[in-house]
């Protein structure tokens, strides 16, 4: 999960599964974390209060006798918790909804486990976590995730974190169901995302086989630190000094020569300088959180920021306003609503035969923005085509 908050992430290993795609990248990285305090998010709690509702209906569809009754004083003692929100319902029956076309399908009845623990200490030392829904199928192992955050969208493809959940499954359940394939699905339906991989028993373990040394360097907290991608995500993040280094390397460009840089150091520099931003938005809240607790950080203190005015009663107010004669117009804007808010508040359907198909929706292409040569877009230029031109 993170901004991609794993729910797993409740158990406590040095190498969870949740964070393999940092410590396999960066082996010392996991050790070096340890310094830090492990601070909650409000995302990390919406999220574990999403999987507690998704929790609920799974048991009542797969594994619990559950009366009605008993159903809903749980559901509602879990829409009591502060960080509640109406839409949890919609994206848990999303993610039940995806469940149960996959064993509606099946031809006998499948084994379920949800909230499963599994452990894949043999490949990983101490390393556990928690599966949210494991499928078992004749010969197919199914691990399901389901992700509440927004933020980043997950691929299931070659995802670390899926494949621990599987090896743990794998190692804990062989011994009486013949797996032979591995179906792993992310499903994270506030970014309207399902994505499915499948790989057999056979690569799984072959890759297990290939991460155990990395494994046990993270462990021991050897090899080099490797900034990349997966920082956003480090606990060191603001003050690490290889991610420091990185950045400061920008500095080798002003020896070069001549004066311009050429297309080639552009795309260099570029290349460099990706993450940036995320690195000194870090540095400002390390920043920010040292002075608040008297630590001098040279050049840089921590004043109150701009405050806000807001009514103390908003119906009061408006009320008084509109008696002395302030006409409503001056109160309220009225602004419409965006074409992709209509087609939320309408669905798909109806937005289509209600304006899509009478033709007053047009759509206008975007902007010409940069992107990484590895963006699966297709390259656009503004020059024409001589031959083009020619005709
Ligand atoms: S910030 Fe990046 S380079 Fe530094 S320890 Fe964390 S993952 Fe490794």
């Amino acid at each position: 999960m993170s901004n991609v908050i794993d729910h797993a992430s409740r158990s406590h290993a040095l190498l969870s599964a949740s964070s393999a795609v940092r410590w396999l990248a960066c082996t010392p990285s996991a050790r070096l974390e340890e310094q830090f305090e492990d601070k909650g998010s409000p995302y990390a709690a919406e999220g574990t209060l999403a999987h507690e509702i998704a929790e609920l209906k799974l048991r009542k569809y797969y594994t619990e006798a559950m009366a009605k009754s008993t159903f809903t004083r749980r559901l509602n003692k879990l829409k009591k918790q502060e960080h509640y929100q109406e839409e949890m319902l919609k994206h848990t029956d999303t993610y039940l909804e995806y469940l149960q076309e996959i064993t509606l399908a099946m031809d006998s009845v499948p084994y379920v486990a949800i909230e499963k623990k599994v452990d894949f200490s043999s490949y990983v030392p101490e390393g556990f976590g928690t599966a949210d829904c494991i499928i078992i199928s004749k010969n197919t192992l199914y691990v399901n995730d389901f992700k509440y955050g927004k933020g980043v969208q997950v691929s299931a493809e070659d995802n670390p974190q899926m494949k621990l959940y599987a090896l743990g499954a794998y190692l804990e359940y062989s011994f009486l169901y013949p797996i032979e394939k591995v179906h792993m699905s992310i499903v994270q339906p506030r970014l309207n995302s399902i994505s499915e991989y499948e790989i057999t028993i056979q690569e799984l373990l072959q890759w297990g086989d290939e991460i155990k040394p990395i494994a046990d360097k993270a462990f021991k907290g050897e090899g080099e630190f490797s900034p990349g991608d997966h920082c956003k995500f480090c606990k060191a993040k603001a003050v690490c000094r290889a991610r420091a280094d990185e950045y400061s390397a920008l500095d080798d460009f002003h020896q070069m020569k001549p004066p311009l840089i050429s297309n080639d150091e552009v795309g260099l520099i570029l290349e460099k300088a990706q993450g940036l931003d995320s690195w000194v938005k870090a540095l400002k809240d390390y920043a920010l959180k040292e002075s608040l607790k008297g630590n001098e950080i040279p050049g840089w203190k921590a004043v109150e920021g701009r405050g806000s005015r807001n009514f103390i009663d908003q119906d009061k107010a408006f009320k008084e306003l509109q008696e002395k004669g302030i006409k409503e117009a001056m109160l309220f804007e009225r602004v419409p609503l965006t074409v992709p808010k209509i087609e939320k508040q309408l669905g798909k359907k109806e937005f289509r035969e209600l304006v899509e198909d009478a033709g007053l929706v047009q759509k206008s292409p975007g902007k010409p923005a940069l992107a990484k040569s590895s963006d699966k877009r297709q390259a656009i230029t503004n020059q024409v085509d001589a031959k083009d031109d020619f005709k």
